[in-house]
């Protein structure tokens, strides 16, 4: 694997990727495919043109020195002190990137004071948690589907090694923020809350919140302008169907938000 991973985005001021005010790192590459993906750009590990809002083309993704994207970070610092905030890597799949760049680059941030998260999906060599877990406060674990068929059919990967890499950071007594993405017709229902609660309860997971993610559209246009097929046809689950899905997990005394 190559030196220095590809980013695609870094987000200043993000509010919806872990508490506080944050930095959302982007990095470019996810092992799986998710039929419903609103970020169709992070997929591919190398950079890629794609047309922008205006019709130009445009290069998405660039490397990044460690020093470069730590001095980045740290600009921010003063923010994330005032609101509990930090740096979030996210992706994409930055668990599946040069590890050994991903555990330096936590390390120093965790050096400087700077609470970092990271946003993953699972699909990852286990001993890469193993490597980060030390540097890293919390994980944004998406956890897309209990039934692997099912995530087999809508990510292109069966879900044995998300579930045993979730179980192994609570394990690990890693701080876990489990989000669940929620397709209308295909997994907002009461049943599939009550799989996932049984499974939780039977591993003996630890999560400290769960967070419902309803499925929403805004990717489609971002297809069209990488000149790919869009696969982004589900349904949005609706206010109805959502809340019953929450209820069912603070029901069971997990807090609930609904977003990222
Ligand atoms: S894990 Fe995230 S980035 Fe990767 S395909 Fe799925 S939604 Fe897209």
């Amino acid at each position: 694997m190559k030196k220095k991973p590809t980013i695609f985005n870094i987000q200043k001021f993000s509010t919806h990727d872990g508490p506080g005010i944050r930095t959302t790192i982007f990095f470019k590459g996810c092992p799986i495919r998710c039929e419903w993906c609103h970020n169709p750009e992070s997929q591919v590990f190398a950079p890629e043109t794609m047309l922008n809002k205006y019709g130009k083309e445009e290069v998405i993704g660039k490397e990044y020195s460690l020093r470069e994207l730590v001095k980045k970070i740290q600009a921010d610092q003063i923010f994330y002190d005032q609101s509990g905030g930090g740096v979030t890597f996210s992706g994409g799949e930055v668990m599946a990137q040069n590890i050994e760049y991903v555990v330096k680059l936590a390390k120093e941030c965790h050096r400087l004071g700077i609470s970092v998260a990271i946003d993953t999906c699972g699909v990852a060599p286990t001993e890469n948690y193993t490597k980060v877990l030390p540097y890293v406060d919390l994980f944004l674990y998406d956890l897309k589907f209990i039934d692997s068929q099912l995530h087999y059919q809508l990510t292109g990967a069966g879900n044995e090694l998300v579930l045993a890499n979730l179980k192994y950071l609570s394990d690990q007594k890693a701080e876990i923020d489990l989000r669940l993405i929620l397709l209308g017709e295909v997994n907002t229902d009461e049943a599939t809350a009550e799989k996932i609660l049984g499974w939780l309860d039977e591993q003996k997971i630890h999560v400290s919140e769960i967070s419902l993610l309803p499925y929403h559209d805004f990717g489609r246009d971002k297809y069209k302008r990488l000149n790919r097929e869009c696969t982004q046809n589900f349904v949005k689950p609706t206010d109805e169907q959502v809340e019953s899905v929450q209820k069912v997990y603070e029901s069971a005394g997990y807090q609930v938000t609904i977003g990222g």
